[in-house]
């Protein structure tokens, strides 16, 4: 930011805002951050709001880049694949790659007591618990806070104001009555519940570990985490109307029963499900898109804040993350006379990809619901992997170039479009399925890879 020691107000602490925090006080700065909630270091989430994370390749780099991936894959359970549960209790395990490639799931509470830890540990920073920002100044910049306990007021004015406060953020809401600004919401029409699988008591763990556990039926799916004490976190996504629904399912006997009929093996797993089920909030899943991120050299949003995208494919706090380290680039870069440029660069950089990611999770959510158990997409999925293998340097499938890779999400989605049309060829091939390792499909990989090398439309 600027070349003296600046007072910076980051108005959320969760993780990216945590996050920021780290990386703007290794630039030297004084950075005061304020949230609503009590100290997440000293209190529990509320029951049934834990939500668990999965890290990927890109948000580990940004926590790598301030020395706090290590200490993040420490408290993690890498997971090597989807293991899917049909009906009948048959399981199959997916793979994300070939190549061994891990998921880290991840509590998003222990993530955001190690980020605080590490901001407030090294110096620099300030954290403010129990401050609720209620007025936004985008012009000083400043933010009025209520104090949570007491209702006593306060106003902190600060050189530059980062906005991290979620996906329902005051600090956009100020910049969408003052600025010209655009903003669109899209909810889905799901909503998920949190259930608590717990360690069975003569030790181990009750589902396989190293894997994220999918029970994919159609509209509606129940999806679970590991964590680090030996529990399972599962997340039951039902439409809010229906059948399975929110709406439908208002007695024990009926949610017993779905189980019964739709997730007989999770059943056994979860002994407080009833009570879960009733006491733990429905919490519905939104898309915010949203422009401009910045104003003048003062004010700049990041994470959901900028960027809110439904959590199928994992990647909210991994963009978020990626927000963190696009920016403290560009404000180097730049140098402090051109904070304006910097923060106007860090949009132009980041606003297309989080359009990007933001599509590209609405399509995933359809996938794993819908298609993770159907086996047309399976043979898809299958053939890709194949392609992968045999030519890693010219092929990468979507899910790796998300979650595996360092390649900005335009540039996945772009080579996604263009990679689907090889894919389509060889299922093309009549009785593709019984000669996938043959000559001849091998011979067409390598021919339609070559043209598309050649620039010819693939
Ligand atoms: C079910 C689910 C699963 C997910 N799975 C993944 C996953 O596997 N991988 C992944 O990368 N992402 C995942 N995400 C997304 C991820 O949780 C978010 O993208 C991430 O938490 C965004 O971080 P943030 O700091 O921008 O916002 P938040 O985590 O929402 O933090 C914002 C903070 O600002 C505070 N705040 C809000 N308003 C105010 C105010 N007025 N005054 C002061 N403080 C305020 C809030 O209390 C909060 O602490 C998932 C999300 C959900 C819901």
């Amino acid at each position: 930011l600027g070349a003296d020691r600046e007072t910076v107000l980051i108005c959320g602490a969760g993780l990216v805002g945590s996050l920021l925090a780290i990386y703007l006080a290794r630039m030297g700065h004084d950075v005061q951050l304020f949230e609503r909630h009590p100290d997440p270091r000293s209190h529990p989430p509320p029951s049934g709001r834990s939500i668990n994370l999965t890290l990927c390749d890109r948000g580990l780099a940004a926590l790598d880049h301030v020395d706090a991936g290590r200490a993040a894959r420490e408290i993690s359970v890498p997971c090597k694949g989807r293991m899917i549960h049909a009906v009948d209790g048959a399981l199959e395990f997916q793979p994300y790659t070939n190549r061994g490639h891990a998921l880290y799931s991840i509590a998003r509470n222990d993530l955001n007591r190690l980020l605080l830890d590490t901001a407030i540990g090294r110096g620099g920073v300030h954290c403010h618990f129990e401050k609720k920002c209620v007025e936004v100044d985008l012009a000083a910049p400043a933010c009025t806070f209520r104090d949570t306990r007491t209702g006593e007021i306060s106003e902190l004015r600060a050189r530059r104001l980062f906005g991290a406060d979620g996906v329902h953020s005051a600090v956009r809401r100020e910049m969408q009555k003052a600025l010209r600004f655009d903003f669109t919401q899209k909810y889905l029409d799901q909503a998920y519940k949190e259930l608590h699988v717990p360690p069975p008591p003569g030790g181990g763990w009750a589902l396989a570990h190293s894997a994220i556990h999918i029970w994919p039926r159609g509209h509606y799916m129940l999806i679970g985490f590991p964590n680090i004490d030996r529990s399972f976190t599962l997340a039951l996504h039902m439409p809010y109307d229906g059948h399975p629904s929110y709406a439908s399912i208002t007695s024990p006997e009926a949610l017993l029963d779905l189980f019964r009929t739709s997730f007989p093996d999770a059943l056994p797993l979860l002994p407080a499900l009833v009570e879960d089920f009733f006491s733990h909030p429905e919490t519905s899943m939104v898309t915010v898109q949203c422009s401009s991120w910045t104003y003048l050299d003062r004010v700049a949003l990041i994470g959901d804040a900028a960027h809110g995208i439904v959590p199928s494919y994992g990647q909210g706090a991994n963009a978020g993350f990626e927000d963190c380290a696009v920016l403290s680039t560009c404000l180097q870069q730049a140098g402090p006379g051109d904070v304006q440029g910097a923060l106007q660069q860090y949009e132009r950089q980041r606003k297309p990809n989080a359009d990007a990611i933001a599509a590209l999770s609405l399509e995933h959510f359809i996938e794993l619901r819908e298609l993770v158990s159907d086996p047309k997409f399976l043979l898809r999925k299958e053939i890709e992997r194949r392609i992968y293998d045999l030519h890693p340097d010219l092929y990468m499938p979507l899910y790796a170039m998300v979650s595996f890779s360092l390649m900005p999400y335009t540039e996945a989605l772009r080579r996604d479009r263009m990679q689907r049309g090889i894919v389509d060829e060889i299922l093309a091939i009549p009785e593709v399925r019984d000669k996938l390792g043959s000559e001849e499909v091998r011979a067409a990989i390598a021919e339609r890879l070559q043209a598309c090398e050649r620039g010819a439309v693939c």
